[in-house]
């Protein structure tokens, strides 16, 4: 099983690197993706916690905002952790994640909701990206919802009014970049429609010029239809085609290697980076 798209600690999931690392391994998996959100803090450790005949695909998922404000995820895999332009573009949209965080406590205070920074900070990891679900997590905390799952389908949706979005790269500035880091980019659950405004199929070309190498096509936020549709767009482009579980441990219902991507697309992909950066123990 080969799967190129989860989370630790690091940014919303809920293991730690070397717990996800140790789950890999005894599923008996091939090659594990580490995609953590805008950040690559959780390499190291997960770096040393290979052991096996598992392969380590390094990476991160780059949140992206088009110039038309629909949020797009960005899987860059296989680049070189120590580009500094990688690391200043990760930097600034975590810096970014801060006040857009403050601005959507304020709302829901505004509406008479007992929530506070601190409530949050309590609930975030130490080191990991901030983001949505741990303002869901201090809202569960405080007795307020129940789970991420229902903030995510309320209070925390794209379309709610407590929403605000915050500053990152359109998905092209991240391709270039994650390319000119000598990795590999695939664009993550584009057609996951619940989650807010998607791309249309027309906006497929502009990524690839900016360098896009795959899709993320078996993914279970997106349903059969959308699924044939990107199949087609990928073939039509000539990208590779990947599925993932987006594993969240605990935090999603997500469950480690629920999706895969095939041997034969992943070779393709792996050989698309500029060097054989699969970590091996
Ligand atoms: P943010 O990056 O702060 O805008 O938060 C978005 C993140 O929330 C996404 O990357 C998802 O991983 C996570 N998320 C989205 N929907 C859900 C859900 N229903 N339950 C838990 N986490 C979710
Ligand atoms: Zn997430
Ligand atoms: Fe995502
Ligand atoms: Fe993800």
């Amino acid at each position: 099983m080969i799967d190129l798209h989860t989370h630790t600690n690091r940014s919303d999931g809920t293991d730690s690197p070397r717990e996800l690392i140790n789950k890999a391994i005894s599923l008996g998996m091939s090659v594990i993706g580490v995609t953590d959100h805008d950040t690559t803090s959780g390499w190291a450790e997960a770096t040393e916690s290979l052991r096996g005949t598992l392969g380590l695909a390094l990476g991160s998922e780059i949140s992206c905002l088009t110039e038309d404000g629909i949020s797009v995820h960005m899987l860059g895999l296989l680049f070189d952790g120590g580009h500094t332009e990688m690391q200043i573009m990760l930097e600034e949209t975590r810096d970014g994640r801060l006040p857009r965080m403050r601005k959507m406590i304020e709302k829901m205070r505004q509406t008479g909701i007992d929530i506070a920074m601190e409530d949050v900070y309590e609930a975030l990891p130490e080191g990991a990206t901030l983001g949505r679900p741990h303002l869901a997590d201090a809202l569960v905390n405080k007795g307020i919802i129940k789970s991420r799952d229902e903030a995510f389908q309320g209070m925390l949706n794209n379309d709610s009014q407590f929403y605000v979005s915050h500053a990152a790269p359109t998905p092209e500035v991240a391709i270039g970049i994650i390319r000119s880091a000598g990795g590999v980019a695939v664009i993550a659950h584009p057609f996951a429609s619940l989650r807010g405004k998607i791309l249309q199929t027309s906006d497929f070309k502009s990524l690839v010029d900016a360098g896009l190498n795959g899709i993320e096509v078996d993914h279970r936020d997106q349903n059969p239809d959308e699924r044939a549709m990107l199949r087609e767009i990928a073939l039509d482009l000539d990208l590779v085609i990947t599925g993932a579980s987006d594993y969240h441990g605990s935090g999603k219902l997500n469950s480690l290697g629920e999706y895969g991507t095939s041997p034969d697309q992943w070779e393709r992909l792996e050989a698309q980076s500029n060097s054989r950066r699969v970590v091996r123990a």
